[in-house]
Parts: C-alpha cells; sequence; structure tokens
C-alpha cells in the first residue's frame, strides 16, 4: 500500500464522518415522541368489554391452560340476574397476569373463546419489585365505552352469549 493509498483512506473516512452530518438525525426524543409499533406487535394485555360494557371475560381459564409459563391465574364466579359482568353463566372474579412470567408469545389471546384478552399496543412496564409485576382485573380491563354501563349490571332473564365479533385492535 502506498502513501497516496493511506492519505486517501484518511480523506474517505473524514467524508463518511461529514456526510453523516448532513443526515437527519434517527434519535427518537423518547417519551416525548413515540414511535409506532408494528401492526402484529404483542404489548400489555387489555381485558376487553363488549359495547354494553359488559365483561367479554366468562372465565373459563382458557388462557391460563394454554399459558407456557403459567404467568395467568383466574378463579372464575357466577353471574346473577342482580350482579351480572359478563353473558352467560360465570366471569372472572380474580384475574392476574405476572408480567416477570410473560414471555408475550399471544397464547393466551388464540386460546380465548370470547376474545377477551388482546396483547395491545403499550409496551411501557416497569416495576421495582416482584410483586408489582402481578396485574390484576382492575388494571387490565378497558374502560367501559361510551353508551355502556359498569359492571356489575343488574339484567332480566339472563343475558344470551352473543356471537363472537371481531375484534380490531386499534393502532395510533
Ligand atoms: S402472552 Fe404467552 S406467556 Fe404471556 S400470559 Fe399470554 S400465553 Fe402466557
Ligand atoms: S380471558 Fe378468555 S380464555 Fe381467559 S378466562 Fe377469560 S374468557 Fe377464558
Amino acid at each position: 500500500m502506498s502513501v497516496f493509498d493511506d492519505i486517501s483512506a484518511i480523506f474517505k473516512g473524514y467524508w463518511t464522518t461529514f456526510s453523516q452530518m448532513l443526515e437527519k438525525p434517527v434519535t427518537i426524543q423518547y417519551p416525548e415522541q413515540r414511535r409506532k409499533v408494528r401492526t402484529r406487535f404483542r404489548g400489555r394485555h387489555v381485558l376487553k368489554r363488549y359495547d354494553n360494557g359488559l365483561e367479554r371475560c366468562i372465565g373459563c381459564a382458557l388462557c391460563a391452560a394454554a399459558c407456557p409459563s403459567g404467568a395467568i391465574f383466574v378463579e372464575a364466579a357466577e353471574n346473577t340476574d342482580e350482579a351480572r359482568y359478563s353473558p352467560g353463566e360465570r366471569y372472572a372474579r380474580v384475574y392476574e397476569i405476572n408480567m416477570s412470567r410473560c414471555i408475550f408469545c399471544g397464547y393466551c389471546m388464540d386460546a380465548c373463546p370470547t376474545q377477551a384478552i388482546v396483547l395491545e399496543d403499550n409496551y411501557e412496564l416497569s416495576f421495582t419489585d416482584r410483586r408489582q409485576a402481578i396485574y390484576t382485573k382492575e388494571m387490565l380491563l378497558e374502560p367501559v365505552p361510551p353508551g355502556g354501563q359498569p359492571t356489575p349490571q343488574k339484567t332480566e332473564g339472563g343475558v344470551d352469549m352473543p356471537p363472537v365479533p371481531q375484534v380490531v385492535v386499534k393502532r395510533e
């Protein structure tokens, strides 16, 4: 290699650095700026409701059975017409997910017969204590939609299970 090649290599290096100075920065100023997640991103779970406010979860625990890391705990209880949480016979009285065990595989979402549990786009999970990693039903349940009623609701003569509609996961 000649001296000319050495000098040329130095100037090539300078040019690479200089040309990058003219590029638009790729740094995202998180948390002020948030990057859109991919369509199939699996973030924190949400327990969904029907439009009338009733909870989709019927406490069947199929999600817990499908979970490969034993992260889900479900305890079911009976609905009554005086205090109805979901259509059908039962609802989840206790629903917990241990996020420190979860591997975000989405098997729980696939196993759910009522599309009650959905992994959405929230990736802001942090905790400093193992107890904080346990997300309870109150933390997971989505807010009552406009026009709906909070649970428990008072109903007459039972509520049949509605046909399972398609859940559209909204991405901003
Ligand atoms: S995403 Fe996977 S690991 Fe996490 S709770 Fe669901 S089934 Fe279990
Ligand atoms: S989230 Fe779905 S699978 Fe899990 S207990 Fe509720 S209805 Fe059953």
